[in-house]
């Protein structure tokens, strides 16, 4: 494995770094702010024109045949930025999962579209008494006549507000045990019986609750086998888990030396150390990032590296961004937009951003558990005492 970039990357950066310049606007900054989506459709199509959506699929699905690397160039520029990439990337995600078990007409249907920028899809697997147990989902899919009918509910369906489709995780066989009775589909959000309500993070950022209330599908809404949903949803999370927080470590590091400069601290050790720790933290988690991405091109997507590339990231982001707010004192703690602001804000925003990266995607408990037993071959540790398993009473039996 070859960690070193070459002269065709680095301009590829700088076309990033030029388009960002263009594209990320103050009135798309305010879009986001004002809608808590990390999306701009303006910006995804002017990305997708570029031809930077779904770049390494091959030219028959749309895509440009570019190597995996040259994407990730991309969205880690991008994410430096700070530039709103959450639809493009839970769109691309879903997409993978499609281009390996999606049927011939939903490849034809969808991936191309997705290149443009025109359909964008939201994960829905979460349920408000399922998330890192995410084999229980309670949200029932039953057949109706050639088609499907669904109830349910789903927490946390990020963009489903703004999405074309939800790739939803649910149960079609009730008396299968567990792993075995569950389906996915790519639900139309246009559909009767959909509905969405919002709700708004630390940081400001909007996901949703969706509600699915006698929705009507065609069986051509199914992806991959009945009773496959597990291993595809598994196949989808390999792609969800990476090095994308070395770019905010990279937005956290920029925003502190830029409050540095302005305090002319250039001098003082204290404050040098703790951005020398950012900086190796966030090179630390890109070389994981690389490493990750580099087992997906292999047959063994659903390795661990995607994991431990997020684990690392995200506790770092925690403990990188306390450590540089602490640093800046009262000044820190002021917001986006108000005088004074240490970074114009943007420290602290990063801060509240980061206390929910280590549970999206997967918590650090949960992905520590997988990364012990999977890679370092630890046996099965005994259960946790979860609010839920204290409520059902199992930890009792
Ligand atoms: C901002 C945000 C966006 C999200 N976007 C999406 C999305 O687009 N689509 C989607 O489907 N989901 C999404 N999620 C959901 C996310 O994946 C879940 O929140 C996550 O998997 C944790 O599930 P939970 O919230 O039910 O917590 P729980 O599973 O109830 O966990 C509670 C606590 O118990 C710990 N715990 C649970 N089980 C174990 C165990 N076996 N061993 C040790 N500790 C354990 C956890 O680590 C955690 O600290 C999002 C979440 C957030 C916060």
């Amino acid at each position: 494995m070859d960690f070193a970039t070459d002269r065709e990357t680095e301009s590829l950066r700088e076309e990033v770094r030029a388009f960002v310049r263009d594209h990320l606007s103050s009135g798309v900054r305010e879009r986001v702010s004002s809608t808590g989506d990390y999306h701009d459709q303006q910006f995804h199509r002017a990305l997708a024109e570029r031809g930077w959506v779904g770049a390494h699929w091959s030219v028959e699905e749309g895509g440009r045949g570019w190597d995996r690397n040259k994407t990730d160039v991309i969205y880690e520029e991008l994410a430096s930025a700070g530039a709103p990439t959450e639809g493009s990337a839970i769109t691309q995600i879903v997409g993978e999962a499609i281009r390996r078990v999606g049927t011939a007409e939903q490849r034809e249907r969808l991936l191309a579209p997705i290149c443009r920028g025109e359909v964008l899809l939201a994960l829905g697997y979460t349920e408000p008494g399922s998330g890192s147990d995410l084999a229980s989902v309670r949200t029932r899919a039953s057949r109706d006549g050639e088609g499907w009918t669904i109830d349910g509910q789903k927490i946390f369906t990020t963009l489903g507000n703004r999405a074309d489709y939800v790739f939803l995780l649910a149960r079609t066989d009730p008396a299968a045990p567990k792993h075995t009775g569950l389906t996915t589909f790519l639900v139309p959000t246009a559909s009767e019986g959909f509905s969405v309500a919002p709700i708004f993070t630390l940081s400001g950022q909007r996901t949703n609750v969706t509600y699915y209330s006698d929705v009507r599908v065609g069986d051509e809404a199914r992806v991959g086998e009945v009773g496959q949903g597990w291993e595809i949803v598994n196949v989808a999370l390999a792609f969800e888990r990476g090095g994308e927080f070395a770019a905010q470590l990279r937005r956290l590091v920029n925003a502190a030396v830029a409050w540095g400069q302005d305090e002319e601290l250039g001098g003082e050790a204290r404050f040098l150390i703790r951005i020398g720790r950012a900086v190796a933290s966030a090179e630390v988690s890109r070389l994981l990032g690389v490493q990750a991405s580099w087992s997906r091109t292999g047959a063994r997507a659903g390795a661990v590296e995607g994991a431990m590339a997020k684990v690392y990231g995200t506790e770092a982001l925690i403990r990188e961004s306390r450590a540089l707010l602490d640093a800046t004192g009262v000044q820190g703690v002021r917001n986006r937009g108000v005088a004074g602001a240490a970074a114009g804000g943007e420290l602290q925003h990063l801060y509240r951003e980061s206390q929910i990266a280590t549970i999206y995607g997967g918590t650090s408990e949960v992905l520590l558990t997988a990364i012990a037993q999977q890679r370092l071959g630890l046996p099965r540790g005994r259960r946790r005492p979860t609010p839920q398993r204290e409520r059902s009473g199992e930890l009792e039996q």
